[in-house]
Protein backbone atom coordinates (compact mmCIF):
# COMPACT_ATOMS: atom_id res chain seq x y z
CA UNK A 1 0.00 0.00 0.00
CA UNK A 2 1.42 3.11 -0.84
CA UNK A 3 2.37 5.35 2.50
CA UNK A 4 0.89 8.43 1.40
CA UNK A 5 -2.15 7.32 -0.59
CA UNK A 6 -3.96 5.07 1.80
CA UNK A 7 -7.31 6.22 3.28
CA UNK A 8 -7.32 6.12 6.98
CA UNK A 9 -11.13 6.48 8.41
CA UNK A 10 -11.15 6.92 12.02
CA UNK A 11 -15.01 6.46 13.24
CA UNK A 12 -15.64 8.20 16.62
CA UNK A 13 -13.94 11.65 18.02
CA UNK A 14 -13.09 9.98 21.81
CA UNK A 15 -10.30 8.61 23.64
CA UNK A 16 -9.95 6.27 21.44
CA UNK A 17 -10.37 8.03 17.77
CA UNK A 18 -8.89 11.59 18.40
CA UNK A 19 -6.19 10.35 19.96
CA UNK A 20 -5.33 7.92 17.47
CA UNK A 21 -5.89 10.74 14.72
CA UNK A 22 -3.13 13.05 16.61
CA UNK A 23 -0.76 10.01 16.79
CA UNK A 24 -1.18 9.25 13.37
CA UNK A 25 -0.51 12.56 11.55
CA UNK A 26 1.84 12.46 8.80
CA UNK A 27 0.78 8.95 7.82
CA UNK A 28 -1.76 8.33 4.41
CA UNK A 29 -4.79 10.47 4.34
CA UNK A 30 -6.58 11.26 7.16
CA UNK A 31 -10.37 11.71 8.17
CA UNK A 32 -12.10 11.94 11.80
CA UNK A 33 -15.63 11.62 11.41
CA UNK A 34 -17.39 12.36 15.14
CA UNK A 35 -21.16 13.02 15.82
CA UNK A 36 -20.31 16.59 18.02
CA UNK A 37 -17.87 18.96 16.81
CA UNK A 38 -15.53 18.29 19.54
CA UNK A 39 -13.99 15.85 21.62
CA UNK A 40 -14.89 15.77 25.30
CA UNK A 41 -12.72 15.25 28.19
CA UNK A 42 -15.38 12.80 30.21
CA UNK A 43 -13.35 12.42 33.43
CA UNK A 44 -14.00 15.90 34.06
CA UNK A 45 -17.33 16.28 33.27
CA UNK A 46 -18.35 16.45 36.97
CA UNK A 47 -16.31 19.65 37.10
CA UNK A 48 -18.48 20.92 34.12
CA UNK A 49 -21.22 20.39 35.98
CA UNK A 50 -20.39 23.00 39.06
CA UNK A 51 -18.35 24.97 37.07
CA UNK A 52 -14.87 23.96 38.31
CA UNK A 53 -14.23 24.29 34.26
CA UNK A 54 -15.14 25.78 31.53
CA UNK A 55 -16.52 23.76 28.44
CA UNK A 56 -13.46 24.79 26.54
CA UNK A 57 -11.18 23.35 28.73
CA UNK A 58 -12.66 20.04 28.78
CA UNK A 59 -14.80 19.58 25.21
CA UNK A 60 -11.89 21.31 22.61
CA UNK A 61 -12.60 21.74 19.24
CA UNK A 62 -11.59 18.52 16.70
CA UNK A 63 -10.46 20.76 13.90
CA UNK A 64 -8.34 22.86 16.11
CA UNK A 65 -6.99 20.16 17.40
CA UNK A 66 -6.24 18.45 14.42
CA UNK A 67 -4.37 21.67 13.28
CA UNK A 68 -4.98 20.30 9.49
CA UNK A 69 -3.14 17.40 10.32
CA UNK A 70 -6.13 14.92 9.38
CA UNK A 71 -9.37 16.19 7.65
CA UNK A 72 -12.15 16.09 10.10
CA UNK A 73 -16.06 15.49 8.95
CA UNK A 74 -18.91 16.66 11.46
CA UNK A 75 -21.73 13.31 11.11
CA UNK A 76 -23.32 10.59 11.97
CA UNK A 77 -22.08 7.62 10.08
CA UNK A 78 -25.03 5.03 10.10
CA UNK A 79 -23.05 2.08 8.29
CA UNK A 80 -20.33 0.13 7.24
CA UNK A 81 -20.06 -1.89 4.04
CA UNK A 82 -16.87 -4.27 5.01
CA UNK A 83 -17.10 -5.96 1.88
CA UNK A 84 -17.15 -2.37 -0.35
CA UNK A 85 -14.40 -0.93 2.42
CA UNK A 86 -17.08 2.37 2.66
CA UNK A 87 -18.80 4.19 5.14
CA UNK A 88 -22.25 5.63 5.17
CA UNK A 89 -22.95 9.41 7.00
CA UNK A 90 -27.08 10.12 7.97
CA UNK A 91 -26.77 13.19 5.33
CA UNK A 92 -26.35 10.31 2.31
CA UNK A 93 -22.43 10.83 1.79
CA UNK A 94 -20.67 7.84 1.17
CA UNK A 95 -16.73 7.74 2.26
CA UNK A 96 -14.37 4.55 1.11
CA UNK A 97 -11.39 3.86 3.22
CA UNK A 98 -8.29 1.25 3.31
CA UNK A 99 -7.84 1.46 6.84
CA UNK A 100 -10.99 1.76 9.03
CA UNK A 101 -10.34 2.36 12.85
CA UNK A 102 -13.49 2.00 15.00
CA UNK A 103 -14.27 3.99 18.13
CA UNK A 104 -17.59 5.09 18.39
CA UNK A 105 -17.59 4.27 22.35
CA UNK A 106 -20.52 3.41 24.20
CA UNK A 107 -23.83 4.28 25.04
CA UNK A 108 -26.17 4.55 28.33
CA UNK A 109 -27.32 0.77 29.73
CA UNK A 110 -30.87 1.32 31.05
CA UNK A 111 -30.96 -2.58 31.54
CA UNK A 112 -34.74 -2.53 30.59
CA UNK A 113 -35.43 -0.73 33.80
CA UNK A 114 -39.62 0.83 33.27
CA UNK A 115 -39.33 3.86 32.68
CA UNK A 116 -35.34 4.75 33.85
CA UNK A 117 -34.45 5.56 29.41
CA UNK A 118 -37.90 7.82 29.31
CA UNK A 119 -37.26 9.60 32.65
CA UNK A 120 -34.09 9.75 34.10
CA UNK A 121 -30.95 12.17 32.70
CA UNK A 122 -28.01 10.60 31.82
CA UNK A 123 -24.58 11.83 32.35
CA UNK A 124 -22.23 11.63 29.14
CA UNK A 125 -22.40 14.96 27.16
CA UNK A 126 -21.90 18.40 27.90
CA UNK A 127 -25.40 18.70 26.84
CA UNK A 128 -26.51 16.27 29.61
CA UNK A 129 -24.84 17.81 32.21
CA UNK A 130 -26.34 21.94 31.62
CA UNK A 131 -29.57 19.43 31.61
CA UNK A 132 -29.00 18.32 34.90
CA UNK A 133 -27.64 21.80 36.31
CA UNK A 134 -31.00 23.60 34.89
CA UNK A 135 -32.98 20.45 37.13
CA UNK A 136 -30.85 21.46 39.94
CA UNK A 137 -31.66 25.10 40.08
CA UNK A 138 -35.41 24.56 39.06
CA UNK A 139 -35.73 22.83 42.09
CA UNK A 140 -34.29 25.15 43.72
CA UNK A 141 -36.43 28.01 42.45
CA UNK A 142 -39.26 26.46 43.57
CA UNK A 143 -38.52 26.08 47.21
CA UNK A 144 -40.26 29.36 48.47
CA UNK A 145 -37.98 31.60 51.28
CA UNK A 146 -40.46 30.40 54.47
CA UNK A 147 -40.96 26.43 53.01
CA UNK A 148 -40.54 24.19 56.05
CA UNK A 149 -37.12 21.92 55.90
CA UNK A 150 -39.20 18.76 55.39
CA UNK A 151 -40.41 20.68 52.18
CA UNK A 152 -37.25 22.35 51.12
CA UNK A 153 -36.06 18.54 51.67
CA UNK A 154 -38.81 17.20 49.52
CA UNK A 155 -38.24 19.04 46.86
CA UNK A 156 -34.66 18.75 46.40
CA UNK A 157 -34.31 15.23 46.54
CA UNK A 158 -32.39 13.76 43.55
CA UNK A 159 -31.45 10.17 42.79
CA UNK A 160 -28.19 8.82 41.72
CA UNK A 161 -28.91 5.07 40.66
CA UNK A 162 -25.35 3.50 40.24
CA UNK A 163 -22.76 3.38 42.87
CA UNK A 164 -19.43 3.40 40.97
CA UNK A 165 -17.19 5.90 40.79
CA UNK A 166 -19.34 7.86 38.28
CA UNK A 167 -21.96 7.70 40.89
CA UNK A 168 -20.05 8.58 43.85
CA UNK A 169 -18.41 11.67 41.86
CA UNK A 170 -21.78 12.94 40.65
CA UNK A 171 -23.56 12.45 44.11
CA UNK A 172 -20.69 14.20 46.04
CA UNK A 173 -20.91 17.12 43.32
CA UNK A 174 -24.64 17.31 43.49
CA UNK A 175 -24.95 17.38 46.81
CA UNK A 176 -22.10 19.88 47.29
CA UNK A 177 -23.50 22.55 45.01
CA UNK A 178 -26.89 21.85 46.21
CA UNK A 179 -26.06 22.82 49.85
CA UNK A 180 -24.28 25.64 49.05
CA UNK A 181 -27.28 27.28 47.09
CA UNK A 182 -29.47 26.47 50.05
CA UNK A 183 -27.15 28.44 52.16
CA UNK A 184 -26.72 31.36 49.78
CA UNK A 185 -30.27 31.43 49.47
CA UNK A 186 -31.00 31.49 53.41
CA UNK A 187 -33.34 28.25 52.62
CA UNK A 188 -34.36 26.22 55.75
CA UNK A 189 -33.49 22.40 55.44
CA UNK A 190 -30.96 20.52 53.77
CA UNK A 191 -31.63 19.28 49.87
CA UNK A 192 -31.33 14.89 49.92
CA UNK A 193 -29.04 13.23 47.16
CA UNK A 194 -29.41 9.71 47.41
CA UNK A 195 -27.31 6.95 45.67
CA UNK A 196 -28.74 3.46 44.60
CA UNK A 197 -26.12 0.33 44.54
CA UNK A 198 -27.30 -2.98 43.74
CA UNK A 199 -23.69 -4.66 44.81
CA UNK A 200 -23.53 -4.64 48.85
CA UNK A 201 -21.08 -1.69 48.77
CA UNK A 202 -20.10 1.26 46.60
CA UNK A 203 -17.44 1.58 44.51
CA UNK A 204 -17.21 -2.60 44.17
CA UNK A 205 -14.31 -2.53 42.16
CA UNK A 206 -11.97 0.31 43.68
CA UNK A 207 -8.96 -0.64 46.30
CA UNK A 208 -9.04 -0.58 49.83
CA UNK A 209 -7.16 2.47 50.16
CA UNK A 210 -9.13 4.91 47.94
CA UNK A 211 -12.59 3.84 49.05
CA UNK A 212 -12.09 5.05 52.83
CA UNK A 213 -11.73 8.63 51.28
CA UNK A 214 -14.69 7.74 49.30
CA UNK A 215 -16.73 6.27 52.27
CA UNK A 216 -15.67 9.75 54.02
CA UNK A 217 -16.97 11.78 50.97
CA UNK A 218 -20.31 10.55 51.31
CA UNK A 219 -20.53 10.69 54.71
CA UNK A 220 -19.16 14.55 54.61
CA UNK A 221 -21.54 15.64 51.84
CA UNK A 222 -24.44 13.71 53.37
CA UNK A 223 -25.33 11.04 50.42
CA UNK A 224 -27.96 8.74 51.75
CA UNK A 225 -26.42 5.38 50.36
CA UNK A 226 -28.78 2.43 49.58
CA UNK A 227 -26.92 -0.87 48.50
CA UNK A 228 -28.10 -4.40 47.43
CA UNK A 229 -30.92 -2.17 45.93
CA UNK A 230 -32.79 -2.59 42.98
CA UNK A 231 -34.34 0.28 41.38
CA UNK A 232 -37.82 -1.09 39.56
CA UNK A 233 -39.29 1.84 38.06
CA UNK A 234 -38.88 5.46 37.52
CA UNK A 235 -41.97 8.02 36.62
CA UNK A 236 -41.64 11.50 36.16
CA UNK A 237 -41.96 12.29 39.80
CA UNK A 238 -40.54 9.55 41.81
CA UNK A 239 -38.12 6.16 41.96
CA UNK A 240 -39.23 3.11 43.33
CA UNK A 241 -36.21 0.87 44.96
CA UNK A 242 -36.77 -2.45 46.14
CA UNK A 243 -34.27 -3.69 49.10
CA UNK A 244 -34.55 -7.67 50.60
CA UNK A 245 -38.08 -7.55 48.94
CA UNK A 246 -39.62 -4.72 50.13
CA UNK A 247 -40.32 -1.60 47.96
CA UNK A 248 -39.87 2.02 48.88
CA UNK A 249 -40.98 4.79 46.51
CA UNK A 250 -38.75 8.25 47.24
CA UNK A 251 -40.67 11.38 45.25
CA UNK A 252 -37.68 12.72 43.27
CA UNK A 253 -36.56 16.58 41.35
CA UNK A 254 -34.71 13.83 39.31
CA UNK A 255 -32.91 10.89 38.57
CA UNK A 256 -30.04 10.38 37.00
CA UNK A 257 -28.51 7.08 36.09
CA UNK A 258 -25.18 6.36 35.84
CA UNK A 259 -25.79 2.18 36.47
CA UNK A 260 -23.52 0.87 33.14
CA UNK A 261 -23.00 1.61 29.57
CA UNK A 262 -23.15 -0.75 26.37
CA UNK A 263 -21.45 -0.80 22.88
CA UNK A 264 -22.52 2.01 20.69
CA UNK A 265 -25.64 0.32 18.57
CA UNK A 266 -23.23 1.08 15.42
CA UNK A 267 -20.77 -2.41 16.58
CA UNK A 268 -24.17 -3.98 15.43
CA UNK A 269 -23.85 -3.12 11.99
CA UNK A 270 -20.09 -5.10 11.17
CA UNK A 271 -20.52 -8.87 11.45
CA UNK A 272 -17.59 -9.17 13.20
CA UNK A 273 -16.97 -11.58 15.72
CA UNK A 274 -18.10 -10.15 19.31
CA UNK A 275 -18.11 -11.49 22.71
CA UNK A 276 -21.71 -11.85 25.08
CA UNK A 277 -21.42 -8.13 26.05
CA UNK A 278 -21.75 -7.01 22.64
CA UNK A 279 -18.06 -6.01 22.58
CA UNK A 280 -15.48 -6.36 19.31
CA UNK A 281 -12.88 -9.02 19.88
CA UNK A 282 -9.69 -7.68 18.90
CA UNK A 283 -6.72 -9.62 18.21
CA UNK A 284 -3.36 -8.18 20.29
CA UNK A 285 -2.45 -5.77 18.07
CA UNK A 286 -6.29 -4.45 17.79
CA UNK A 287 -7.05 -5.61 14.61
CA UNK A 288 -11.03 -7.07 14.08
CA UNK A 289 -10.44 -10.75 13.57
CA UNK A 290 -10.48 -11.76 10.21
CA UNK A 291 -10.22 -8.18 9.00
CA UNK A 292 -6.65 -7.38 9.17
CA UNK A 293 -7.42 -3.74 7.88
CA UNK A 294 -9.57 -2.61 10.32
CA UNK A 295 -8.73 -1.56 14.04
CA UNK A 296 -11.03 -1.04 16.87
CA UNK A 297 -10.74 0.21 20.58
CA UNK A 298 -11.92 1.75 23.46
CA UNK A 299 -15.28 0.67 24.77
CA UNK A 300 -16.59 -0.90 22.14
CA UNK A 301 -13.27 -3.51 21.94
CA UNK A 302 -12.62 -6.45 24.30
CA UNK A 303 -8.75 -6.58 24.54
CA UNK A 304 -7.90 -9.65 26.43
CA UNK A 305 -3.97 -8.30 28.14
CA UNK A 306 -5.79 -5.72 30.45
CA UNK A 307 -5.49 -5.41 33.59
CA UNK A 308 -9.63 -5.89 34.84
CA UNK A 309 -10.08 -2.27 35.89
CA UNK A 310 -9.37 -0.93 33.15
CA UNK A 311 -12.21 -2.40 31.21
CA UNK A 312 -14.37 0.71 29.87
CA UNK A 313 -12.24 3.68 30.61
CA UNK A 314 -10.83 6.55 29.15
CA UNK A 315 -7.11 5.10 30.62
CA UNK A 316 -7.81 2.10 28.35
CA UNK A 317 -8.72 3.99 25.27
CA UNK A 318 -5.81 6.71 25.67
CA UNK A 319 -3.38 3.24 25.90
CA UNK A 320 -4.95 1.30 23.13
CA UNK A 321 -4.43 4.86 20.74
CA UNK A 322 -1.17 4.65 21.47
CA UNK A 323 -0.51 1.14 20.00
CA UNK A 324 -3.25 1.58 17.40
CA UNK A 325 -1.57 4.28 15.87
CA UNK A 326 1.49 2.95 15.83
CA UNK A 327 -0.03 -0.56 14.20
CA UNK A 328 -1.92 1.23 12.03
CA UNK A 329 1.51 3.16 10.63
CA UNK A 330 3.41 -0.31 10.36
CA UNK A 331 0.19 -1.99 8.71
CA UNK A 332 0.86 0.69 5.83
CA UNK A 333 4.17 0.75 5.62
CA UNK A 334 4.14 -3.39 5.54
CA UNK A 335 6.05 -3.40 9.03
CA UNK A 336 5.59 -5.31 12.11
CA UNK A 337 2.76 -5.07 14.37
CA UNK A 338 2.92 -5.29 17.84
CA UNK A 339 0.89 -6.09 20.81
CA UNK A 340 0.75 -4.54 24.13
CA UNK A 341 -0.44 -5.04 28.08
CA UNK A 342 -1.99 -2.26 29.28
CA UNK A 343 -2.02 -1.17 33.23
CA UNK A 344 -3.78 0.56 35.66
CA UNK A 345 -1.98 4.25 35.30
CA UNK A 346 -3.81 5.00 39.09
CA UNK A 347 -7.00 6.44 40.35
CA UNK A 348 -8.68 9.69 40.76
CA UNK A 349 -12.18 10.31 42.09
CA UNK A 350 -13.77 13.82 42.34
CA UNK A 351 -15.44 14.12 46.22
CA UNK A 352 -17.96 17.23 46.09
CA UNK A 353 -16.11 20.38 44.72
CA UNK A 354 -13.14 20.75 47.68
CA UNK A 355 -11.63 17.39 47.58
CA UNK A 356 -10.71 14.67 45.56
CA UNK A 357 -8.82 11.22 46.20
CA UNK A 358 -5.83 9.95 44.11
CA UNK A 359 -4.07 7.06 43.88
CA UNK A 360 -0.92 6.96 42.15
CA UNK A 361 1.91 4.57 41.98
CA UNK A 362 0.47 2.68 45.16
CA UNK A 363 0.31 5.69 47.31
CA UNK A 364 -3.53 7.48 48.47
CA UNK A 365 -4.14 10.76 49.13
CA UNK A 366 -7.00 12.56 49.50
CA UNK A 367 -8.49 16.14 50.57
CA UNK A 368 -8.01 19.58 48.82
CA UNK A 369 -4.35 18.77 47.69
CA UNK A 370 -5.56 15.43 46.11
CA UNK A 371 -8.45 17.70 44.41
CA UNK A 372 -5.44 19.87 42.64
CA UNK A 373 -3.27 16.65 42.21
CA UNK A 374 -6.39 15.39 40.27
CA UNK A 375 -5.90 18.96 38.08
CA UNK A 376 -2.76 18.63 37.51
CA UNK A 377 -2.95 14.67 36.31
CA UNK A 378 -5.42 15.74 34.07
CA UNK A 379 -3.89 18.76 32.37
CA UNK A 380 -1.34 16.30 31.35
CA UNK A 381 -3.40 14.35 29.69
CA UNK A 382 -5.48 16.73 27.25
CA UNK A 383 -5.40 16.54 23.81
CA UNK A 384 -2.07 18.04 22.43
CA UNK A 385 0.46 20.43 23.91
CA UNK A 386 -1.31 23.77 22.94
CA UNK A 387 -4.48 23.09 24.45
CA UNK A 388 -3.06 21.27 27.89
CA UNK A 389 -0.90 25.00 27.99
CA UNK A 390 -3.94 27.08 27.67
CA UNK A 391 -5.85 25.09 29.95
CA UNK A 392 -2.91 24.56 32.51
CA UNK A 393 -2.57 28.61 32.62
CA UNK A 394 -5.99 28.99 32.51
CA UNK A 395 -7.16 27.37 36.24
CA UNK A 396 -3.42 28.19 37.15
CA UNK A 397 -4.08 32.00 36.81
CA UNK A 398 -7.97 32.28 36.68
CA UNK A 399 -8.79 29.31 39.57
CA UNK A 400 -11.06 26.47 39.68
CA UNK A 401 -13.66 27.72 42.12
CA UNK A 402 -17.18 26.10 41.69
CA UNK A 403 -20.52 28.16 40.67
CA UNK A 404 -23.02 28.43 42.63
CA UNK A 405 -26.29 27.47 41.32
CA UNK A 406 -27.62 31.06 40.37
CA UNK A 407 -31.61 31.44 40.39
CA UNK A 408 -32.63 30.84 36.46
CA UNK A 409 -32.71 34.52 34.68
CA UNK A 410 -29.88 36.10 36.56
C1 LIG B 1 -19.26 10.98 33.10
C2 LIG B 1 -18.15 10.03 32.78
C3 LIG B 1 -16.98 10.06 33.54
C4 LIG B 1 -15.92 9.20 33.25
N1 LIG B 1 -14.81 9.27 34.03
C5 LIG B 1 -13.75 8.47 33.75
C6 LIG B 1 -12.56 8.56 34.53
O1 LIG B 1 -12.47 9.32 35.51
N2 LIG B 1 -11.51 7.77 34.17
C7 LIG B 1 -11.57 6.92 33.12
O2 LIG B 1 -10.57 6.26 32.83
N3 LIG B 1 -12.69 6.79 32.37
C8 LIG B 1 -13.78 7.55 32.65
N4 LIG B 1 -14.95 7.44 31.91
C9 LIG B 1 -15.00 6.47 30.81
C10 LIG B 1 -14.37 7.04 29.55
O3 LIG B 1 -14.89 8.31 29.26
C11 LIG B 1 -14.55 6.11 28.37
O4 LIG B 1 -14.07 4.83 28.71
C12 LIG B 1 -13.80 6.64 27.16
O5 LIG B 1 -14.33 7.88 26.77
C13 LIG B 1 -13.85 5.63 26.02
O6 LIG B 1 -13.26 6.18 24.87
P1 LIG B 1 -13.85 5.85 23.43
O7 LIG B 1 -12.97 6.51 22.43
O8 LIG B 1 -14.11 4.38 23.32
O9 LIG B 1 -15.28 6.53 23.44
P2 LIG B 1 -15.69 8.05 23.63
O10 LIG B 1 -14.65 8.82 24.32
O11 LIG B 1 -17.05 8.00 24.21
O12 LIG B 1 -15.75 8.59 22.12
C14 LIG B 1 -16.64 8.09 21.19
C15 LIG B 1 -16.94 9.19 20.20
O13 LIG B 1 -17.62 8.63 19.08
C16 LIG B 1 -18.65 9.49 18.67
N5 LIG B 1 -19.67 8.69 18.00
C17 LIG B 1 -20.52 7.80 18.53
N6 LIG B 1 -21.31 7.27 17.60
C18 LIG B 1 -20.94 7.83 16.44
C19 LIG B 1 -21.41 7.70 15.10
N7 LIG B 1 -22.40 6.86 14.78
N8 LIG B 1 -20.84 8.46 14.15
C20 LIG B 1 -19.83 9.34 14.46
N9 LIG B 1 -19.36 9.49 15.70
C21 LIG B 1 -19.90 8.75 16.68
C22 LIG B 1 -19.14 10.10 19.98
O14 LIG B 1 -19.80 11.34 19.74
C23 LIG B 1 -17.83 10.27 20.75
O15 LIG B 1 -17.26 11.52 20.51
C24 LIG B 1 -16.03 8.28 32.18
C25 LIG B 1 -17.21 8.24 31.41
C26 LIG B 1 -18.26 9.10 31.70
C27 LIG B 1 -19.52 9.05 30.88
Amino acid sequence: MGKDKSKILIIGGGFGGLFTALDLAGTGDITLINEEDHFLFRPMLYEYLSGEVEAWHIAPDCKELLDNQASFIRGQVTGIDLNAQTVSLADHKELSYDVLVFSPGAITNYAGVAGAEEFTLQFRTLDDANQLRRRMTEALDHVQPDSAPQDTRSALTFAVVGGGASGVELSTKMAALLRDAVKRRALHGEPRVVIIEMADRIVPGMGEEIRKFVENALENERVEVHTETRVVRVTQNDITLEHKNERLEIKTAGVVWVAGVRPNPLTDSLAVERDRRGLIVVEPTLQVRSHPNIFSLGDVAFYRDVEPTLAGTAQLALQEAHLCARNVRAFIEGGELKSKHFVELGEAVSLGTEHAAVLTAGKVMGGPLARQARFAMYTARLPTWHHRLRVGASWFFEGTAPRPLQPLGF
